[in-house]
């Protein structure tokens, strides 16, 4: 019999095509299959009720597909760099596997624990899994990162998928061990959490045969609507790893458009994945330098408006309370928002990151960060900051019918279509055809879009550094 080794999951929450998985099993000795429940992850301020209640279910059924394959899931409190070189002394592991990650968390917590195992004789092992293709992979032919995405997804698609590992029928037994409960969502603080979406891999394997079945092939037409359900809502099952990347693309076709569209995305989030690892300061920094002087608002009235959807600005306002009440927001939504509060409210991009991660259930460092330094102007392949998004014109363009609007502010529901997205355009109008009473029922707009639009220009120019 081999040496035992140890399985740490993390976000990886899943046996199939996990490569972290099949190397503990290929040691041919005894497995721990181990999570820590880490009371940084677990209390910071950037994790809310959403992704406590995903990683809830998600545990409770891995615990489950590991018991159907002769394995369990031990659980333990604490800190790991004390937890895990701990744990795996006492079953003398000759390794701890694990799928590498790439906040800048994750990078410090797993040197340390790599360090501490070191000088116990021990490995960490790292492995791919978290992404199709690992950051740090992708490079120029110079090998340097890339910055913009069209040159990335060229180089990313060269490099062929790889073909997902199937899942273990068995898994060696686990070692007599003592490990505490499974927590459920009430345990994680998460009671009042949305019921949907019930994490873990069983779940997000039938919501990928849902998507690949009803809507996959029609994506590339449908998702950027915000009142239908046209993308795959499989973010959160991807950011906890329940889902592998590339278990999603062996399923997809090369000659639908849809497919490819949907392709796209999933290198979108290995592109951050790689901006990330390359460039660990955009956690908190500008990446683009000219742009780290702008001398952005921090919160007070106009970020509560915001946060709280009352903006007067109808589909910033129902995408806020989509996030609020169902811990998701369209990605179109996102996009509407996050440049509101940067070029509308001049409001610092990393107080709206922050409030997303909190909120969001699909709540990811990589991918959030990436995406409000685009809406931003300052990130990577930016938006560049003369392209201010028109949030009235928006919401006409991708909610025409009014059915997002109407869902997620309901004392607009009444108001007609033609204004239904500007409805301090016709006060009276509005009093009169919906009863609705502008500054009691529903905000005027706390801002004039066209005179911040002007100021925003003149900002981003007056606090330019030189590049
Ligand atoms: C300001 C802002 C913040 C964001 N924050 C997050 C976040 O915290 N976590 C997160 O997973 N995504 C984030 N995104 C990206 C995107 O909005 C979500 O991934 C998407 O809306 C999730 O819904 P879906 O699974 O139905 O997406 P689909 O359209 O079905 O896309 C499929 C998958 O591709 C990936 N993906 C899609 N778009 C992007 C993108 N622009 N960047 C990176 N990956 C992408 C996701 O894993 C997604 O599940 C953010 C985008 C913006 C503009």
């Amino acid at each position: 019999m081999g040496e035992t080794q140890v399985m740490w999951f993390r976000r990886d929450l899943r046996v199939a095509d996990n490569p972290a998985l099949a190397a503990a099993q290929a040691g041919g000795g005894r497995l721990v299959a181990l999570f820590v429940l880490d009371r940084a992850l677990l209390h910071g301020p950037r994790v809310g009720a959403p992704r406590l209640a995903y990683l809830a279910d998600a545990l409770a059924d891995l615990h489950e597909r590991l018991a159907e394959r002769g394995s369990r899931l031990v659980v333990r409190h604490g800190h790991p760099a004390e937890v895990v070189p701990h744990l795996a002394a006492s079953v003398d592991a000759a390794a701890v596997h694990v799928s590498d990650d790439v906040s800048p968390f994750a990078r410090r917590r797993d040197e340390e624990v790599a360090r501490r195992l070191e000088e116990d004789g021990r490995r960490l092992e790292a492995h791919d899994g978290v992404f199709v293709h690992p950051p740090g992979r992708i490079t120029t032919g110079a090998g340097a990162p890339y910055k913009v995405f069209t040159p990335f997804h060229r180089a990313w698609r060269r490099h062929g998928l790889p073909a997902p590992l199937p899942s273990p029928a068995a898994l060696p037994p686990a070692p007599e061990l003592s490990g505490d409960a499974i927590p459920d969502r009430g345990e994680l603080g998460a009671a009042d959490a949305p019921a949907e979406p019930i994490g873990g891999e069983t779940a997000a394997l039938a919501r990928l045969e849902a998507f690949l079945e009803q809507r996959a092939s029609a994506y590339h037409e449908r998702r950027d609507l915000l009142g239908v359900e046209g993308t795959s809502r499989l973010s959160a099952d991807l950011h906890y790893g329940c889902l592998s990347p590339r278990t999603v693309l062996a399923r997809l076709a090369d000659d639908d458009p849809g497919h490819e569209a949907f392709a796209t995305e999933i290198a979108w989030r290995d592109f951050y994945g790689h901006v990330l690892h390359a460039w660990p300061e955009v956690v908190d920094t500008e990446f683009n330098p000219v742009w780290r002087a702008l001398p952005w608002q921090g919160e007070g009235a106009h970020f509560d408006a915001w946060r709280e959807g009352r903006t007067g600005f109808p589909v910033v306002d129902a995408a806020m309370r989509q996030l609020l009440a169902s811990g998701w927001m369209h990605n179109r939504a996102r996009m509407i928002v996050a440049s509101f509060l940067c070029k509308d409210l001049r409001i610092d991009w990393r107080l709206g990151e922050a409030h997303f991660l909190r909120h969001l259930v699909d709540g990811d460092v990589a991918s959030n960060n990436g995406g409000w330094q685009w809406a931003a102007g300052t990130g990577t392949d930016a938006q560049p900051y003369f392209r201010i998004f028109n949030p009235t014109s928006q919401g006409q363009r991708f909610d025409p019918d009014g059915a997002y609007v109407r869902h997620w502010v309901p004392e607009l529901a009444a108001v007609p279509d033609r204004y239904l997205h500007e409805p301090a355009a016709r006060p009276s109008a509005a009093a009169r055809e919906a009863g609705l009473r502008l500054g009691e029922d529903y905000p005027w707009p706390i801002v004039d879009h066209a005179e911040e639009r002007k100021r925003t220009l003149a900002w981003f120019k007056e606090h330019r550094l030189e590049g």
